[in-house]
């Protein structure tokens, strides 16, 4: 396990001085007394749709190094204050704090450059590259820099040795997730499964603290969700924190040490798997629901 992605460029190997400036603002002042250890943390989020409050005043912490569980019925709004996290929906109220810094209302690319990553699922265009392609062209961590310095006379030797790097670590993602066989296959041909593990394995490549995965196990077979699993703990081993929302109860509870259930766009309960397996409203939320 010692020759995995992200050994070299964990979460220890960002320097705070490289990300882009923040306004200062008092919600950032007080957010820099977030205590080391909680690397998210999300304070009375709100998102509305007209007439929909599809998040409702939600609070939680992810713990660093943790595998927290995010879960609740269908329309519970578990995608919509995933969505507010990694910028893809502006909130219309609360705070989305990320290493202390406050980041509620940026872009999706600021907030994945400061190491919150979510996996995306494998667009048209990616899917007509083989595997390698796709990695090869993932965006990574400190692009800006890294195409600065390949149009910057004098610096070629170095530009050359960074695309040796990159080849390096592709081949070593690949084979971590066990998808090198595939390496010359268009992402187009892949499984449902393959197309999990290759999500994840792009997302790896912008040097990511926090990997937030919505629903990763949707429409994959048995061996392949094993596979993933197992990916996942060797990832968390190493460092990585990880958000997973999932509708599947069982799933959450058997990997998960800290679990969030939401209802109807408020937070239900949280805390440990056999803790929440046993709340009463908990049992009552999915009551009826097909799980
Ligand atoms: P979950 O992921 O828990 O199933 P969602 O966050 O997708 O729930 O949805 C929460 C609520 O918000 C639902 O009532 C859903 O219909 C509504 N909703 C989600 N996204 C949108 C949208 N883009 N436009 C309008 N309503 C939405
Ligand atoms: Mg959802």
């Amino acid at each position: 396990m010692s020759d995995t992605p992200g050994a070299a460029g964990g979460p220890e190997a960002k320097d705070p001085e490289e990300l882009p400036d923040v306004e200062e603002s008092d919600v950032e002042k007080a957010a820099q007394e977030t205590p080391r250890g909680l690397p998210l943390r999300v304070q009375n989020l709100e998102k509305r749709f007209g007439g929909i409050t599809a998040v409702d005043g939600v609070s939680f912490e992810v713990e660093e190094g943790s595998l927290t569980g995010l879960i609740g019925p269908n329309g519970a709004g578990k995608s919509t204050t995933f969505n507010c996290i990694t910028g893809v929906h502006d909130a219309d109220g609360g705070t989305v704090l990320f290493k202390g810094e406050d980041i509620t209302g940026r872009k999706p690319h600021e907030i994945a450059n400061r190491g919150l990553v979510r996996t995306f699922q494998i667009a048209r265009e990616l899917e007509e590259m083989t595997v390698l392609e796709n990695l090869m062209l993932a965006p990574r961590g400190q692009v800006g820099e890294k195409l600065y310095k390949s149009v910057t006379p004098g610096l070629r030797g170095e530009v050359i040795e960074q695309e040796i790097d990159i080849r390096e670590e592709v081949w070593e993602t690949l084979e971590f997730f066990e998808i090198d066989h595939l390496a010359e296959e268009y992402a187009g041909n892949l499984s449902g499964g393959q197309r999990k593990l290759l999500e994840l394995a792009r997302a790896l490549m912008v040097d990511p603290d926090v990997l937030l995965l919505d629903e990763p196990f949707a429409g994959v077979n048995p061996s392949l969700e094993e596979k993933l699993l197992d990916r996942v703990h060797a990832l968390r081993e190493q460092g990585y924190t990880f958000l997973l929302v999932e509708h599947d109860m069982d799933l959450i509870m058997e990997n998960c040490e800290h679990v969030i259930v939401m209802h109807q766009g408020k937070l239900l309960a949280e805390g440990p798997p056999e803790e929440i397996r046993n709340n009463e409203q908990v049992i009552e939320a999915y009551l009826g629901e097909d799980i």
